[in-house]
């Protein structure tokens, strides 16, 4: 079966993941999307057996959108290294296509030029982003969440937009959850399953995670 486009930019979020599984982080992942390009990505830091007191500043979507500011301000030479024919660039909240043939300093072309908006970009992450999270993507002015697994315990999207001050409550923002949902609950099963896996041990969200596998082993059964 095709994958729907959510989808398609979900399994780069999950790629995301597991790069962070794989190196003993909590497997969560994200990437923004704008035009149909990827202009960030990030997964999750700070959160192995061996960090005396796991981080909950370095999470996926936080480096995602540190990830992002950065193409959206960084000048064209600091990305373009004179090699390839075409290097993708971020010019002044710009991002393009230059031609080699011209020199930068003096004149360049856009090709597919199309400016890096927030409102038109959508973030994808593999869990619900938290409080934190979901406040700093709305300030970022991305208009669109998707992600893929619900977490019962931190989640921050359900908040009750309408009673915040203006910036949160007129954001327009919008949350797609539960796309490739069982990918996601998978991967979050098996860091749970790890026995050396210390991050959020025993809590709810551990619970939750592993009754959840059991269901969807069972509903495939
Ligand atoms: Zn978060």
């Amino acid at each position: 079966m095709e994958l729907s486009k959510d989808e398609k930019y979900m399994e780069l979020a999950i790629a995301e993941a597991n790069k962070a599984f794989d190196q003993g982080e909590f497997p969560v992942g994200c990437v923004i999307i704008c035009n149909d390009t990827i202009v960030a990505s990030g997964s999750r830091l700070g959160t192995t057996s061996n960090e005396k007191y796991p981080s909950e500043i370095y999470h996926a979507e936080i480096r995602a959108l540190q990830s992002f500011e950065s193409s959206i301000s960084d000048g064209i030479t600091e990305h373009y290294d004179g090699i390839n024919n075409y290097e993708t660039i971020g010019v002044c909240g710009e991002i393009g296509k230059i031609s080699r043939s011209k020199r930068i300093s003096e004149q360049y072309e856009l090709i597919n030029r199309s400016k890096i908006m927030p409102g038109q970009c959508t973030l994808y992450c593999t869990m619900e982003p938290c409080l934190m999270c979901f406040g700093a993507i709305i300030l970022s002015g991305i208009k669109k969440i998707v992600y893929s697994f619900e977490d019962p315990m931190g989640g921050g999207t359900s908040c009750d937009l309408n009673s915040l001050s203006p910036l949160y409550r007129d954001s327009g923002i919008s949350v797609i959850p539960h796309v490739l949902r069982y990918k996601s609950l998978e991967l979050f099963a098996r860091f749970f399953s790890k026995k050396d896996n210390l991050y959020w041990k025993d809590s709810l969200l551990e619970k939750y995670t592993l009754e959840e596998m059991i269901k969807a082993q069972n509903f495939k059964k």
